[in-house]
C-alpha cells in the first residue's frame, strides 16, 4: 500500500531516527512558530532561517551597552563597536573555507554582489558576457542585467542564461563546464548559486571556477542557499569572489547583515576599481580623517560605512551556533534528513501527480527537496499544510513547493509530517 496510510505507521521509525541520531537536535535553542497546541514543522529555512532564543538576550546586551555608554561604546562596550565586525571573520571564514582575511560581513546580498562586480566584472567590445543560470533568483538576475547596461551593453545581449538539459530540472556542473569551453571565449564573469534556489541543485564550485578561468572569465558565486548549508572551500576552490546573505540558513534574522568573500590573488590588487567610505580605509589611520583612501589587502577594504551593530550582533550570534556544531557534523545530518525526506515522499508521489525535481545524488544537493505537483496551484496547497497540518513550506509558483529539512532544527518527525501532510492536502 502506498500513501498516508503506510506514513501513519511510520512515526515511531521517525522518533526512533531521531532518538539514535548522532547528531542531536538543537530545536529547543529555537523559537518554532506555533501550531494547535504544540509547534509547526518547519521547512522554509531557505527562505528565513528561525530565530535563536538567545538572540533576545543577545540584543539586549548591545542596547545596554549603548544606553549606558552612549558613543564610548565604540571603544568601551563589551564587544567594541569600532572592532566589532572583526568578531565575525574568522567564524565566517571557516563557515565558507576561506582565509580570515578573504572575507567580510557587511550590507545586504544585492549590495555586496554590485560591490563586487564594480571590481570585477570589467567588460570590454569583445569579452563583456555574463553568465547565470536561468533560474537565477531574480535579484541576481536583475544585478547582472543592470550592471551591463550600467557599462553600457545592450543586458538581452549580454546576459547568457544557462538551462538544464532538456526533460531535466537542474543544471549539471559539467554542462556549465563544457559550456563554459565551447563558448567561454566572450565572458567576462560567471554567477552562479553554488545551491540554486528553485532546484536545491548543489553545482561543483572548483570545477566551474576552474573552467571560467580557463576561458578567460572570473569566476563569482552567490552562496545564498549554500552558506550554513553545505561545505564550502571557497579559498581551495579557486572562486574569485562570492556573497552570501545570513537569514536563510545562518538564521540571523529578516534582512540581516551579508558576507563577502574576495579571493587571496585579489586582495593587493591596487589596479581593481572599488567604490570607497571611511570604512575602506586602514583602521590604523581613520580617524586622521585623510582625505584618501590608504588601502587595506584585505576584504575589508570594499566595506564602506561603519556596520550596524544591531544587526551584526544576530550574525555574531549565528556564526557561533555553527561553530558549536560544527558544519562537517551538520552536513552529515542534513544529507540523513534529506535522503529520509525524499524516501517518504517518493511514496506520496509514487500514487500522485507529483515528483521530486531535485537531484537525487546527496553530493549534487544541499538541504533542500523541490516538488513539481501537476494540475493544483501550490499557493493554496501550502497555504493548507501550514494551517491544517503546521507544515510551513514554500510555494514557487506556479507548481513546485521546496521544504528544507534545516538540520539544526529540523527532525527526522517534521519529515514524516511533512510526507504525510502533503499526501493529505494532495487528496483532499
Ligand atoms: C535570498 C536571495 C537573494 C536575496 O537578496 P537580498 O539582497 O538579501 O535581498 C539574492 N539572491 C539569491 C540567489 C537568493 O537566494
Amino acid at each position: 500500500m502506498t500513501g498516508p496510510l503506510t506514513l501513519v505507521g511510520r512515526e515511531s521509525q521517525a522518533l526512533e531516527l531521531d532518538t539514535n541520531d548522532p547528531l542531536p537536535t538543537r530545536r529547543d535553542e529555537f523559537h518554532l512558530p506555533p501550531h494547535a497546541g504544540g509547534t509547526a514543522a518547519y521547512f522554509a529555512g531557505n527562505s528565513l532561517g528561525l530565530q535563536p532564543k538567545a538572540l533576545r538576550a543577545r540584543l539586549g546586551e548591545e542596547l545596554d551597552d549603548w544606553a549606558r555608554l552612549g558613543v564610548e561604546g565604540h571603544l568601551e562596550a563589551r564587544r567594541p563597536w569600532l572592532p566589532y565586525h572583526e568578531l565575525a571573520r574568522e567564524p565566517a571564514a571557516r563557515l565558507v573555507g576561506a582565509l580570515p582575511r578573504e572575507v567580510v560581513v557587511m550590507n545586504s546580498l544585492t549590495v555586496n554582489l554590485h560591490l563586487l562586480m564594480v571590481s570585477f566584472y570589467r567588460p570590454t567590445p569583445d569579452r563583456h558576457r555574463i553568465v547565470i543560470e536561468d533560474s537565477a533568483f531574480p535579484s541576481d538576475s536583475y544585478a547582472v542585467r543592470s550592471q551591463a547596461a550600467f557599462h553600457g551593453y545592450d543586458p538581452d545581449e549580454a546576459v547568457v542564461r544557462l538551462a538544464p538539459r532538456p526533460g531535466e530540472a537542474a543544471l549539471r556542473s559539467e554542462d556549465v563546464v563544457a559550456c563554459l569551453a565551447e563558448q567561454g571565449a566572450g565572458v567576462a564573469l560567471v554567477l552562479l548559486g553554488a545551491v540554486n534556489y528553485y532546484s536545491g541543485e548543489l553545482l561543483d564550485v572548483a570545477a566551474i571556477s576552474a573552467a571560467a578561468h580557463a576561458a578567460g572569465a572570473v569566476a563569482g558565486w552567490d552562496l545564498a542557499h549554500a552558506a550554513g548549508n553545505v561545505e564550502l572551500r571557497l579559498h581551495d576552490a579557486g572562486a574569485d569572489w562570492a556573497a552570501w546573505c545570513s537569514y536563510k540558513y545562518l538564521n540571523a534574522g529578516p534582512g540581516s547583515l551579508a558576507g563577502a568573500f574576495v579571493h587571496e590573488r585579489h586582495l593587493a590588487d591596487r589596479s581593481l576599481p572599488k567604490l570607497a567610505g571611511w570604512w575602506s580605509t586602514d583602521p590604523a589611520s581613520r580617524f586622521q580623517m585623510a582625505p584618501t583612501v590608504t588601502p587595506v589587502d584585505s576584504a575589508d577594504s570594499w566595506q564602506l560605512s561603519n556596520p550596524p551593530i544591531l544587526a551584526l550582533a544576530p550574525v555574531l550570534l549565528s556564526l557561533e551556533m555553527f561553530d558549536q556544531t560544527g558544519l562537517p557534523a551538520l552536513r552529515a545530518k542534513s544529507v540523513r534528513l534529506t535522503a529520509y525526506l525524499e524516501s517518504l515522499l517518493d511514496e506520496v508521489c509514487a500514487s500522485r501527480s507529483v515528483e521530486i525535481i531535485t537531484p537525487r545524488e546527496p553530493e549534487r544537493r544541499g538541504a533542500q527537496l523541490s516538488v513539481r505537483v501537476h494540475g493544483h496551484d501550490v499557493g493554496p496547497l501550502t497555504e493548507r499544510l501550514r494551517h491544517d497540518h503546521g507544515v510551513l513550506a514554500d510555494a514557487r509558483r506556479p507548481d513546485v513547493i521546496r521544504l528544507a529539512p534545516a538540520p539544526l532544527y529540523c527532525t527526522f518527525h517534521d519529515c514524516w509530517r511533512a510526507a504525510g501532510a502533503l499526501a493529505a492536502v494532495l487528496d483532499a
